[in-house]
């Protein structure tokens, strides 16, 4: 490895889980090298999950620095500062806009951080578009992290530039002439991004965010060459700026860091199951996703039909979760509080995951070779259970009862599947591929691996000093 010498790294997630947690990992990965330290910049609510998260890491590498989250935003309930929280993602606009007023605190922090010793380079969320503005004012390169794969990223810019399918019905299939295997429908984007929303303060933050990302210095993405490598190709021929693959990056998770603990009740529940062998379906859909009851209720009828064991992570709350307990008792654990997935993933008796395919649970899934029954709800998961289940066969897709990629889905399909990830031929299949991705995705994260090597050239292109 090339010795790197005094780089310190600003990094600045957004305020959602499912963005703060790789950019953790990606600390980690960074303070692995010599010569480097690193500054996380969020708002006080945010700072003790991430200080707990960090854990033993080596304080002196590493600091965490709190801005006041702007209070009196007349849509939003106070005190909330992370999307987790939010009571709707209706409301995510004005609370991804109201980040906007932290810019001023933002610029004071980095200039007395630039008078004492200096900042190589500013790796900022790419929905913090605002940030670009400062790096420059400050001469700072600025790297962006979205937390999509190069497919999603890939599909998602190809599909913006060719107008042909503008105009057709959500569901009716159509290709993109340099992708001619995929078959693809609008309802596979979000509106802003199929060309049915061209207005509106949905357009505006992406436009704003995307010209942004155009000024930056390059993409960080969470994914791994070998497994996607026609779309960065694509990709870094194609478009700016450029990206760079430096991930799974939950593969950074490394165990010395973790103190010893009482093992939670999901956990003991697992052990309980190892009786029975590879049994447990895993059930989650990340931290914001919003399912209705009515919903909720069909999945559980299906989970119970499947006549198979599991443990379902709920986040939705109210009566139905004491009604869905009830009904699930016996054959599953419902859980309502924050678990560590990866744990979860890599227990013995876990032996499929139905999920959202949010993609850093996709890519944990993969890491820990567990089959994927893919059910997105919304954002780029649409594409991830595409990727996971189409190109990959990693997983099994579930389509809503009128065959659509989006809508409700009956318990029978909910029951059909499950039986098929976990006991099928199909099922089989996926298994056995999901094993293969899972050995790669560990190799590149190796020393000597593709993303090990793409992120000590990345620093050096990017954030070594010139001095
Ligand atoms: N997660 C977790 N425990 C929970 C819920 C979520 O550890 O109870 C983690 C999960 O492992 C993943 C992240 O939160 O790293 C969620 O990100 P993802 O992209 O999967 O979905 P999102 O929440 O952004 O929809």
């Amino acid at each position: 490895m090339d010795s790197i010498t005094s780089v310190h790294v600003v990094l600045f997630p957004f305020m959602s889980k499912g963005h703060t947690i790789p950019i953790l990992h990606l600390a980690r990965l960074l303070l692995l090298r010599t010569g480097i330290t690193v500054t996380i910049f969020t708002t006080h609510a945010n700072s003790p999950f991430i200080r707990q998260f960090l854990g033993d890491i080596q304080q002196s590498l590493i600091s965490v620095i709190e801005l006041e989250f702007p209070s009196n935003i007349p849509e939003l309930p106070p005190g909330v500062e992370s999307t987790d929280h939010l009571p709707s993602m209706s409301l995510f606009i004005p609370f991804a806009n109201a980040t906007k007023l932290m810019q001023p605190d933002f610029e004071r922090s980095l200039n007395s951080l630039s008078t004492s010793g200096g900042v190589s380079c500013i790796i900022s969320d790419g929905f913090l578009g605002w940030t670009q503005q400062s790096a420059h004012k400050s001469g700072i390169p600025r790297l962006v992290f979205y937390g999509i794969n190069n497919y999603a990223m890939t599909i998602t810019k190809v599909l913006a530039m060719d107008r042909s399918h503008v105009g057709l019905g959500p569901d009716e299939p159509f290709i993109l002439s340099d992708f001619p295997w995929m078959k693809l429908t609008l309802n596979d984007f979000l509106p802003v991004f199929n060309g049915s929303e061209t207005e509106g303060p949905h357009f505006e933050f992406v436009m704003e965010t995307s010209i942004a990302t155009a000024k930056s210095q390059g993409l960080v993405v969470n994914s791994f060459y070998e497994y996607e490598s026609a779309y960065l190709d694509y990709y870094n021929r194609e478009f700016i700026p450029k990206a760079w693959c430096v991930g799974p990056l939950c593969l950074a998770e490394v165990q010395k860091f973790d103190r010893p603990r009482e093992k939670p009740d999901s956990i003991k529940w697992l052990d309980q199951k190892l009786a029975e062998g590879r049994s447990v379906l895993y059930v989650a859909f990340g931290s914001q996703a919003e399912i209705t009851e009515e919903q909720l209720r069909e999945m559980a009828v299906g989970l119970e039909r499947s006549e198979v064991s599991f443990l379902w992570v709920v986040r939705s709350k109210g009566e139905v979760l004491e009604e869905l307990e009830e009904k699930v008792k016996g054959r599953g654990l419902v859980v309502r509080e924050w678990v560590n997935q990866v744990e979860i993933l890599r227990h013995e008796s876990v032996h499929g995951f139905m999920s959202h395919c949010g993609w850093n649970s996709a890519l944990e899934s993969i890491c820990e070779s567990v089959p994927i029954l893919a059910w997105p709800m919304m954002a780029d998961q649409h594409l991830n259970a595409r990727l996971v289940a189409d190109e990959l066969g990693v997983g099994l897709r579930i389509l809503a009862s009128n065959g659509s990629v989006r809508g409700f889905v009956g318990s029978e399909i909910v029951e059909k599947m499950v039986k098929e990830l976990m006991e099928g031929e199909k099922g089989e299949d996926v298994r056995r591929k999901v094993k293969e991705a899972g050995e790669a995705a560990r190799k590149a994260m190796e020393e000597s691996g593709s993303s090990w090597r793409t992120l000590d050239q990345l620093i050096n292109e990017t954030c070594r000093r010139k001095d």
